[in-house]
């Protein structure tokens, strides 16, 4: 087994993963996270990584002083989560949400480690410099998007050159099938009740809007490289069947599984071997499985993607941030549901225009977007 560093330990993914890591005995080398600096004590008190990080500077104080009875490292800020993702290990599972994972990746990358990647905002906002760098490096990128795992598993085997087309599913979210002056009065409370899956409060709302199927359609560009039009979204409300693949002959092959995020979390850090069974999947009581064609016009989110990742170059990089800047003024009640997509939409054609970009220009884009949002609220 591989020694494994998480970043974003104390979020959804990073609790699943070391669910994953405690039932396979996996050594773990290095912890990171935001803010919440009880449970990164916890998980490094059961663990006993050989350094942990916290992006809050005080958060980071507190886990040093709660951790000065131990030999575990404390690094603080960007550069603390940085050296912790550089450090002793062999895989880096990439599970800090928004483009503030990116630049960890990216550094992992450059110290040689694989990626085990859950973070789709880095290929969505860097994709192209990661996957130069991956190229550069020779290491892994193992997906761990539930889709994109199955994208992945899918093609084991599969001859070079035979993929022909995606099939991405999507649950549709707490959404689907409401009309638009049903969507006009939604709350917050009612966007983080997802049918299926149980989530980061960030990405629950982007599955509620299908941003989230939008920035898997440019996660799989980037993974599998295949063209925008390459990819059918499907709505499959049951999410038992994770996404599949049609090859040249038409043969459609596809991953099922219950939605459980521990199988291809284990997938990517056990690939290519097989793991345990968390939960079997009993076809005969799930009976049926629906397929059905996403409503482009109501959820707005998922076309404004395809057609930034057709434009290419730093489109993806400006809705990405007015998505990160939309979803947290609507989580803390300043705009309505309906007023996620429309700012998006707004957003997309002030992106500046420049094919041949560096981290600088991401990171640029990624204010400038922040702030085109705050100017579009104001007035
Ligand atoms: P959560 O919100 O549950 O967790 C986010 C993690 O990131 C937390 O550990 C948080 O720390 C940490 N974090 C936030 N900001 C920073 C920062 N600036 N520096 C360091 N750490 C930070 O999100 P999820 O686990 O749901 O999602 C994580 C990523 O995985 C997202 O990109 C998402 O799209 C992707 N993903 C998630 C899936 C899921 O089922 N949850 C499925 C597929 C992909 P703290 O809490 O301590 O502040």
């Amino acid at each position: 087994m591989k020694d494994l560093i998480v970043l974003g330990s104390t979020g959804s993914i990073g609790t699943q993963t070391l669910t994953v890591a405690r039932k396979l005995g996996i050594r773990i080398t290095g912890l990171a996270a935001g803010s919440n600096y009880k449970l990164l004590e916890e998980q490094a008190r059961e663990f006993m990584p050989k350094s942990v990080a916290m992006f809050d500077e005080n958060a980071a104080k507190k886990l040093k002083i709660a951790l000065s009875d131990t030999d575990i490292k404390v690094f603080s800020g960007k550069d603390g989560i940085n050296a912790v993702a550089t450090g002793d290990g062999d895989i880096v599972l990439c599970a800090i949400v928004g483009i503030a994972g990116l630049d960890s990746t990216l550094k992992a990358i450059e110290a040689g480690k694989d990626i085990a990647l859950a973070n789709k905002e880095t290929l969505v906002t860097g994709g192209r410099l990661v996957k130069q760098k991956i190229k550069e490096k020779k290491v892994k990128l193992l997906p761990v998007d539930s889709e994109h795992s199955a994208i992945f598993q899918s093609l084991q085997g599969a001859p070079a050159g035979s993929l022909k087309k995606i099939l991405l599913t999507a649950s549709g979210g707490p959404f689907f099938g409401k009309t638009y002056n049903e969507l006009k009065s939604v709350t917050v409370k009612d966007a983080l009740n997802h049918p299926n899956w149980s989530m980061g409060s960030k990405i629950t709302i982007d599955s509620a809007t299908l941003m989230n199927k939008g920035l898997e359609v440019i996660e799989a560009v980037h993974l599998f490289d295949v063209s925008p039009e390459q990819i059918e979204v499907l709505v499959h409300r049951q999410s038992i069947l994770h996404s599949a693949v049609e090859l040249s002959d038409g043969a459609v092959i596809a991953e099922l599984g219950t939605p459980d995020m521990k199988v291809p979390i284990q997938y990517a850090l056990t690939y290519p071997d097989r793991g345990v069974t968390f939960e079997h999947l009993s076809l005969t009581d799930i009976k049926t499985l629906t397929f059905e064609k996403p409503d482009m016009k109501l959820f707005k989110c998922l076309p404004i993607c395809i057609e930034a990742i057709r434009r290419g170059g730093l489109y993806p990089t400006m809705i990405n941030g007015a998505n990160e800047e939309a979803v947290s003024l609507f989580l803390n009640g300043k705009i309505g549901f309906l007023q996620i997509a429309e700012i998006i939409e707004k957003s997309l054609d002030l992106s500046p225009v420049k094919n041949d970009f560096t981290l600088e220009d991401v990171y640029e884009t990624d204010k400038f977007a922040r702030e085109t949002v705050r100017n579009l609220i104001k007035g």
